[in-house]
């Protein structure tokens, strides 16, 4: 007979939450993980805070009028929050925001200003308030990047002395991206509240004038994740560490390195109600329908024999972009291939890809937006897609164009080698097409390829077949989630 698994207590704090909040993959994640879970039994809380973007009427927030007027002061300074509550789309689990005017009413996620270390260090303080609020004693808290990285070294100071909530209480990080740390200048220490620990941080960064949030996670939570088997292994380099390789490299032991997976039923273009037309891999007429529909809002002609090309991403150094017209400007003179661009960032990427359109407007369309609907369409509507990264944590898009029959072409890095299998033109077999070396003959070789696959559709089809029939799951990623959860409670003994 099985043996029943332990079931957990999580208390899941994160800054971005799909569909209520998402820059990137976090929030993708933040909903997903969370949402499978849940599904396996476990009783998850997942905490962020109600940004003044998120329309209240369109979740169906309510208040939780038992965590009512939670207080929280720390550094000389004092908050009232009240926390609502909305269900998670797709899933019976409901998140709980903190909600703080004062902190979170402003235009973005992440902001610039000087109050930012405050506004994550009360999102960990009031979760931990909440919990206690609530008697839920977490068998593990499980942080996410930087904002929630100082929650480790809160519970072993501020909140230490209540042995009933978190006497049992083991920490988790997960390092979505190395290389947001969350700096502050020291002279914030005394606005922590943590100023009679400072011998708890971190004596070097604290003489140099630095407090990094993300690193006194690394020091202090019980065990660390980051997304991907390949990144595991590269943040322990100098070259991708990003600064803090030595000391992961010192916890090696607490490092483990766990794929994301994808969420199922947001992502299926057998369901999809953002696509114009629905397809499987049985069948990909529906395929064909969407990449004419998308050609057509993007108002490029339809030529049969050109393949699509695209990009959804952020805009920022890391994905590697600036290699596209390099690489891809050749190619288009001489190839009637189309690329559509989506995202978002750093002006001069943004300036770029204009450039780039206003060369070869009949081929290159680019959006400067953040468009989730757009982005669907997109991943079903390219023949390729294109992630020429620097560095991939782990990476989703990838992932999303397997599912959708869309060949991705990435480079050899972090999760994008742990999710893509080489095509091999020789045996047909491989789900899409890596490169070695960052830089313009990589990704134009990587290119070239992909014409020559596309030309060839019969092999075509096999590729889009064998991505289509891969599973990345979270149900399947969840069990490695509790190998590093701490052992819990028996089975239905909730308390
Ligand atoms: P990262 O977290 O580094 O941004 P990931 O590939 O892990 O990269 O996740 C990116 C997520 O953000 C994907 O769901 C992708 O579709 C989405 N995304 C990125 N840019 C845009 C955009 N401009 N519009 C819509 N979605 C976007």
């Amino acid at each position: 007979m099985l043996a029943s698994k332990a079931l957990v207590n999580v208390l899941f704090l994160t800054s971005e939450v799909h569909p209520f909040a998402k820059t990137g993959g976090l929030g993708d994640v933040s909903a997903a993980l969370p949402a499978a879970l849940n599904r396996a039994g476990h009783d998850v809380r997942v905490f962020l805070p109600l940004y003044g973007r998120i329309d209240l009427r369109k979740h169906r927030m309510r208040r939780v009028e038992s965590l009512r007027d939670l207080r929280v002061s720390f550094g000389g300074r004092a908050w009232t929050l009240q926390v609502l509550a909305a269900p998670l789309p797709g899933s019976t689990l409901e998140v709980f925001f903190l909600h703080c005017p004062e902190l979170y009413a402003r235009q973005g996620i992440y902001t610039h200003d000087a109050d930012e270390h405050l506004r994550f260090l009360v999102l960990s303080c009031g979760a931990l308030t909440a919990a206690q609020r609530m008697r839920f004693a977490p068998d593990v808290v499980h942080c996410n990047d930087w904002p929630t990285a100082l929650t480790p070294l809160l519970l072993e100071t501020r909140f230490a002395w209540d042995k009933d909530i978190f006497g049992g209480t083991k920490t988790v990080l997960t390092i979505h991206n190395l290389n947001y740390q969350g700096m502050f200048p020291a002279h914030v220490l005394p606005d922590t509240g943590l100023a009679d620990s400072a011998h708890l941080f971190h004596q070097d960064q604290l003489r140099e004038g630095r407090i990094n949030f993300l690193l006194h996670g690394v020091l202090y939570a019980d065990a660390l994740t980051t997304v991907s088997p390949t990144y595991a292994r590269e943040i322990r380099t100098p070259e991708y560490g990003a600064g803090l390789d030595g000391l992961l490299r010192a916890r090696g032991n607490a490092l483990s390195g766990i794929l994301n997976g994808i969420d199922h039923g947001e992502w299926n273009p057998q369901t999809d109600a953002h696509l114009p037309a629905r397809y499987s891999a049985r069948d990909l007429s529906g395929k064909r329908t969407c990449k004419q529909r998308l050609l057509a809002s993007a108002q490029l002609p339809y030529v049969e024999q050109a393949p699509l090309f695209a990009i959804v991403s952020r805009l920022a150094g890391q994905k590697g972009l600036d290699l596209v017209p390099d690489a891809l400007a050749p190619l288009l003179r001489r190839h009637p291939l189309q690329l559509v661009v989506l995202g978002s960032g750093e002006r001069r990427l943004v300036r770029m890809f204009r450039e780039l359109e206003r060369h070869f407007p009949r081929q290159v369309r680019f959006r400067d937006t953040f468009d989730v609907g757009l982005s669907h369409r997109i991943e079903a509507g390219a023949d390729f897609f294109l992630m020429p990264s620097r560095y991939e944590p782990c990476g989703l898009n990838q992932m999303y164009s397997l599912r959708y029959g869309t060949v991705p072409v990435v480079r050899k890095t972090g999760g994008l080698s742990d999710t893509v299998r080489q095509w091999n033109p020789r045996t047909g077999e491989g789900t899409g097409i890596l490169f070695d070396h960052h830089d313009a003959a990589g990704l134009r070789w990587a290119t070239e390829t992909a014409l020559q696959l596309f030309n060839d559709p019969v092999a075509f089809r096999r590729l889009q077949e064998a991505g289509m029939a891969e599973d990345f799951s979270w149900d399947a990623q969840v069990a490695e989630y509790e190998q590093v959860y701490p052992r819990g409670r028996a089975p239905h003994t909730k308390g």
